[in-house]
């Protein structure tokens, strides 16, 4: 009896699994793992991870390491792939002009128009011109709301505390205010501004509109033009305030470039031409040789940021070469040089996949390093494609001539084999990271890890200390009670409990840029893939981390029924779901004598 362990090294996850050969030459699979890819894929920091899975599989098989008697890592698919995204537009205003925000507890309604005014200065005025008070915190909300009723001329205020609601209830006329103003002191005086204050459950109509801005500051034609970003980045707020003061809207502030495509055809474009130019551009270009972008633009800046992702290669001698790029028009919320109170603008983006590939990884230098370490006879062998399509093989139901598609973190591979054994397969790029990428970018999200969250559990908004709503509508409730710090929070139902989002969101916007940002990249590149390999197939089986996903194997199911093909999540040795596949097809082709 003999004790085999096969490694797949991807570029997110190492994966491994332990089996057992009888005398008679029967496998018997024991255990499987999977943990973060250590380092760089083919890079010799990978080891430090298939030792850790290794570890935590002879742990589950209950054996120990020393049992082992053979070690077979993948030859991993010499392709990296790399997320990078980058603004296009800017929207910068100079001098502080305006403001707009949704203040928890929003106080007083309607519009007004007047000259700003410090409340220290207020009591030394005695015309009857229209003010707006500008209010710091050296003043308490008793002390200006007594002002504020001594002066019958005053018809709004910003506060610079969170105390709207406490003055507005001691106002006898009661007027539209703003707080939350946390840069108050950069108002001047004497500026003719505009203040709304939308009613309970709607948004600021006056002011999100460009004529309404215009009537409330008796704007001209050309001053009206230049507002619109104004207006435009204050659709949805409950209240604001624009200020009449100087300011211009930059060009952005570096070209955004174009890439260079050499291939069967050479083609030069221009990315601002958006997504749906490149991706023509890429397919009309057939096998590509290589890609670069135009220095010092901002796509120059992406490919060299993917490019140099790879550089620990190169001490391999390797020259890392651009094979695939598949980009996405998206839109990021970008803090607005010159605003009071940290407001975001969405500006034009532009999401890129790069998948870069070397000639051969360097899998001898891992299998020695890990033979030296543990004393086991470790070899490197079979091809991934090859080994995923027999891993996913395995799958009850799975039958000739059958195509994979291998959803990944940088790349999505796919693969068809025929009676014959024979293997064609293309890597494209783009996968789980640009997904996650996309969502983080477009909510606005500090943290990559709260992106893979919304990414991978649907959501729910936590409505009573009893029940939450979850995003399809479907109340659940809970018998012994929710954390409070969770009420009226959106949260992700993950398998080990809630997670609430910090940022606040509407659910439906977390919905839909998630949806979206996963049909943008899977249903595309899926179709990229059959297109070009020509898959005839009936059956096309999904392996990899991305297959998990709770809605993305549906998305394509669903893209190709209309193809008429039948297309599914695997399910690897009928336990595993779509992972393992390669590290089963390693043990497979070992028994199969390959
Ligand atoms: P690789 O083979 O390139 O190492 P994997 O097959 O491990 O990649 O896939 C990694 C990707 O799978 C990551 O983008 C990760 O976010 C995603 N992923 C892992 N588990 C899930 C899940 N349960 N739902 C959705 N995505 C998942
Ligand atoms: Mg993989």
């Amino acid at each position: 009896m003999k004790i085999l362990a096969a490694v797949d090294i991807g570029n997110s996850t190492t994966e491994v699994c332990l089996a057992e050969e009888n005398d008679a030459g029967k496998i018997r699979f024991l255990s499987s793992t999977s943990v973060f890819t250590t380092g760089l894929k083919g890079t010799a920091d990978n080891t430090t991870g298939i030792l850790a899975a290794l570890e935590e599989a002879t742990v589950q098989a209950d054996i120990t390491l020393n049992q082992i008697s053979h070690i077979r890592i993948n030859e991993a698919a010499p392709v990296i792939g790399g997320a990078a995204m980058e603004t296009l537009t800017q929207t910068i205003v100079t001098e502080s002009s305006m403001l707009g925000h949704n203040p928890k507890t929003p106080a007083g309604m309607g519009t007004g128009y007047g000259k700003t005014i410090l409340i220290e200065n207020l009591p030394s005025i005695a015309n009857q011109e229209s003010y707006i008070v500008v209010i710091s915190s050296e003043t308490d909300y008793e002390e200006a709301a007594k002002i504020i009723n001594q002066h019958s001329n005053i018809i709004g205020a910003i506060l610079q505390l969170d105390e709207a609601v406490l003055v507005y209830n001691r106002l006898d006329k009661k007027i539209p205010i703003i707080d939350e103003v946390r840069d108050i002191h950069k108002i001047k005086e004497g500026i003719e501004t505009a203040i709304e204050a939308a009613p309970p459950g709607q948004s600021v109509g006056m002011l999100s509109n460009p004529y309404g801005i215009a009537t409330l500051l008796k704007l001209t034609p050309e001053e009206t033009l230049q507002i619109t970003p104004i207006a435009k980045s204050l659709i949805g707020a409950k209240s604001a305030v624009v200020m009449k003061t100087p300011w211009r809207n930059l060009a952005p502030p570096q070209k955004i470039g174009s890439i260079s495509i050499k291939g069967d055809k050479n083609i030069d474009v221009d990315f601002s031409h958006g997504a749906g130019t490149i991706a023509k551009a890429i397919e009309a270009a057939g096998n590509i040789r290589d890609i670069t972008g135009e220095a010092n633009t901002n796509v120059g800046n992406m490919l060299e940021k993917a490019r140099a992702s790879m550089t620990d290669l190169a001490g391999y001698g390797e020259n890392p070469q651009i094979r695939d790029l598949f980009a996405v028009d998206t839109f990021a919320p970008v803090a607005i040089s010159g605003a009071l109170a940290g407001e975001t603008s969405l500006e034009k983006a532009i999401a890129v996949a790069a998948m870069v590939t070397a000639g051969r990884l360097p899998m001898e230098a891992i299998a020695q390093g890990l033979s030296k370490k543990t004393g086991i006879y470790t070899t490197v062998t079979g091809v991934e494609p090859v080994m995923a399509t027999l891993g996913a093989l395995t799958t009850p139901g799975a039958g000739f001539p059958l195509a994979i598609l291998d959803l990944g973190g940088g790349s999505t591979d796919a693969a068809i084999i025929d009676e014959n054994g024979t293997v064609k397969s293309v890597s494209m790029a783009g996968a789980g990271e640009l997904v996650t990428l996309m969502i983080q970018s477009q909510l606005g999200l500090a943290s990559r890890i709260t992106a893979e969250n919304i990414k991978k559990y649907p959501a729910a908004k936590v409505e009573s200390m009893f029940h939450i709503r979850l995003e399809n509508g479907d109340t659940l409730f809970y018998e012994e009670g929710i954390d409070p710090r969770f009420f009226g929070s959106v949260v992700v139902l993950a398998p080990g409990g809630m997670i609430k989002i910090e940022e606040e969101r509407p659910i439906e916007k977390i919905v839909r840029v998630r949806q979206e940002a996963k049909q943008g990249v899977f249903v595309n590149n899926a179709i990229r893939a059959i297109r070009k390999l020509n898959i005839q197939a009936k059956h096309i089986i999904l392996v990899g981390g991305s297959a998990e996903d709770f809605e993305i194997p549906g998305f394509l199911s669903t893209a190709f029924a209309d193809m008429g093909m039948v297309c599914g999540k695997g399910n690897i040795r009928g336990t595993e779901g779509s992972r393992n596949a390669v590290a089963t097809g390693l043990i497979m082709s070992y028994a199969g004598g390959v």
